[in-house]
């Protein structure tokens, strides 16, 4: 018998002979991994081929869920999408939440895996059991919306749907995979699924799964229902992630045309609401403004009491979900402040399947090659609301030789272009950066350098280290090292169990009370030491993967710009991140971590991972 929680199995379809076969997934595994991004990551060692294409047949696109899945505990229909990544050539594992979760999960498998190459344009049907693979010429270069809808109208009631839009199919390397509304967004995942000629896929539920204390789940999702009201997710109902643009600007940690400056003019445009229009607490309690905008409507993912997602339509009837990522990637980061034009940006990124950030950084870096000389596009002027749209298009169909350019990502693309561009290419390990100045923000700085699956917020939420108001944010030293280990050690767990970072405010003493959920669930008795043992398991299997890939020293680092050119602050102050500064907190994580001076941890921690 599985642990609660689990089926004890992973499917692992080939698309190629339209075959497939349930595999043991032992407790063991399960107890040392847990689920999502832990488990996708032991997966991904088992069934990948060292050194493998990520965009060849032989590659792993593992669909993982969790323990959680399932239970009435808020936030935790989610399930993770772990590949390697096209864009960085490591580790990539994007979560995401919706009912597919849970039908996926109640197919009766702890993890889909999927292999191959379909012979034409397809999509694959789980229906609990039993696959099946059936042709979908007729869906090609819809968005996964469309094709969502247009297959469950097909396939009848009770399916869900994850599908890649016309960029996935195109191979864009940060392409995303769509579900219900929602993205797994980052690395390139909706490449990896177009590679395969996957244009979907398809899950039915067809079992149940039980947990070992049903009441104890039952009481602890009461517990936590009733917190998730409370001040700790205010920001996430009333604003959004939004509210962080103004406050960004105004510590100077709003990146800005391609990381050139750290505050924008245009800021209120996109993000300031008019005095005495504050939200409420009342769920469904709309409209605010902010000045551009109208809010529309909010909502939430599946089994959410938070509901973080702000539907805004513009001055101009564009209507698109509204967060701090895709507003800074469209609009500072562009230098655009016409609401508009951002609105209009996100969802065509939406229509097209690409990540709003990759997409954001990758067409700023090519607004500076062009403000330089060095690309032969005079259009592309940041502040350029149409020059924006109209490379989102020539990017999301590859249909000029510019757009299949900057569907490479910005790593690549420095690589074709040549000169000095790769030193202001806003990436770390080839994924795009997200919004959030390393030069103000040391902590941050650290955690984007180091991060497995590159530049990236979720996995290293260093920045509440330089938020906290304990330490000085310009002065990185040991403090905010032990900031950004702790921060990636909690994001590790959360994104294993799943839960929603934006939860994590509620929890007063993280390790225990994620233990005592665990425990429930599966009748373990995890306590909050094994917990953290499993965070940083989790941590490293992840570095090891990509050493095995081909990750070097080198790899974690930042763009040259950010460590050359220091930022004036309206305060009198300078903010300046040294090559120096940065090698000194890295050489600190390492050590922080265990792992010798180029970062590779010793053969007793990797025997420890229990990958072999
Ligand atoms: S808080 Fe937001 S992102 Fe998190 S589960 Fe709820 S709606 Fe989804």
């Amino acid at each position: 018998m599985p642990a609660g929680g689990y089926f004890g199995r992973v499917l692992v379809a080939d698309v190629t002979s339209g075959t497939s076969q349930s595999r043991p997934l032992p407790d063991s595994v399960l107890r040392r991994y847990i689920g999502g991004s832990g488990l996708g990551t032991w997966l991904l060692w088992q069934l990948g081929t060292p050194g493998g294409d990520p965009l060849g047949p032989r590659a792993p696109l593992a669909f993982v869920f969790s323990p959680l899945v399932g239970t009435p505990l808020t936030t935790s229909a989610k399930f993770a999408v772990v590949a390697k990544s096209p864009l960085t050539g490591m580790l990539t594992d994007a979560l995401a939440s919706s009912q597919f979760a849970i039908a996926g999960k109640l197919t009766g498998h702890d993890a889909i895996v999927i292999h191959g190459r379909a012979p034409e344009l397809s999509v694959l049907l789980v229906d609990g059991d039993r696959t099946r693979l059936i042709g979908a010429t007729h869906l090609a270069g819809m968005t996964a919306a469309d094709a969502d809808r247009h297959l469950r109208g097909e396939l009848g009631r009770g399916w869900r749907v994850a599908a890649i839009g016309p960029a996935g199919e195109q191979g864009v390397r940060y392409a995303t995979i769509s579900h219900d509304g929602r993205h797994a967004g980052r690395g390139g995942l909706g490449a990896v699924m177009g590679a395969k000629n996957l244009k979907a896929i398809a899950v039915r539920a067809g079992t149940k799964v039980a947990t070992a204390d049903p009441a104890a789940v039952l009481a602890a999702a009461r517990d936590l229902r009733e917190r998730s009201f409370g001040p700790a997710t205010a920001k996430y109902r009333e604003l959004g992630t939004l509210a962080n643009l103004l406050a960004f600007n105004a510590i100077s940690a709003l990146p800005t045309r391609n990381f050139q400056a750290a505050t924008f003019d245009g800021a209120a445009e996109l993000a300031e609401q008019p005095a005495g229009n504050a939200a409420g607490d009342v769920p469904g309690a709309v409209p605010e403004d902010v000045r551009g905008m109208r809010r529309v409507a909010r909502s939430s993912c599946a089994s959410c009491t938070i509901g973080c997602e702000h539907i805004y339509r513009s001055r101009g009837g564009q209507q698109a979900r509204v967060e701090y990522e895709n507003v800074f990637a469209l609009g500072p980061m562009c230098g655009v402040s016409d609401p508009d034009a951002v609105l209009a940006a996100s969802a065509r990124c939406d229509e097209l399947g690409i990540d709003t950030i990759s997409a954001g950084g990758t067409i700023a870096w090519a607004m500076e090659c062009a403000q330089r000389g060095l690309i032969d596009a005079p259009w592309l002027r940041f502040g350029d609301s149409a020059a924006l749209l109209r490379i989102l298009d020539e990017i999301g169909g590859r249909g000029t030789p510019l757009g299949s350019l900057l569907a490479e990502g910005s790593r690549r693309a420095s690589r074709t272009v040549g000169g000095d561009s790769a030193s202001f290419a806003p990436h770390v390990k080839g994924l795009e950066m997200p919004g959030y100045e390393p030069r103000t923000l040391h902590s941050m700085a650290l955690g984007l350098a180091v991060n497995a699956r590159g530049a990236d917020h979720n996995r290293s939420g260093a920045y509440e280290a330089d938020l906290s108001g304990d330490l000085d944010r310009l002065d990185g030293g040991d403090a905010h090292v032990a900031g950004a280990v702790e921060t990636e050690d909690r994001a590790a767990v959360m994104d294993s169990l799943i839960l929603c970072k934006f939860l994590r405010g509620v929890f007063t003493d993280p390790f225990t009370e994620w233990a005592g959920l665990l425990s429930a669930v599966t009748g373990w008795e995890v306590s909050s030491g094994e917990l953290r043992e499993t965070a940083r398991r989790i941590v490293m299997a992840k570095r090891v993967y990509n050493i095995r890939e081909g990750w070097q020293p080198a790899d974690d680092w930042l763009p040259e710009r950010l460590l050359n050119e220091p930022l004036s602050l309206p305060s009198g102050r300078v903010a300046t991140l040294t090559a120096g500064r940065l090698r000194a907190m890295i050489a600190s994580y390492y050590k922080m971590r265990g792992l010798d001076l180029e970062g590779r941890p010793d053969p007793a921690i990797v025997y420890d991972l229990g990958l072999a």
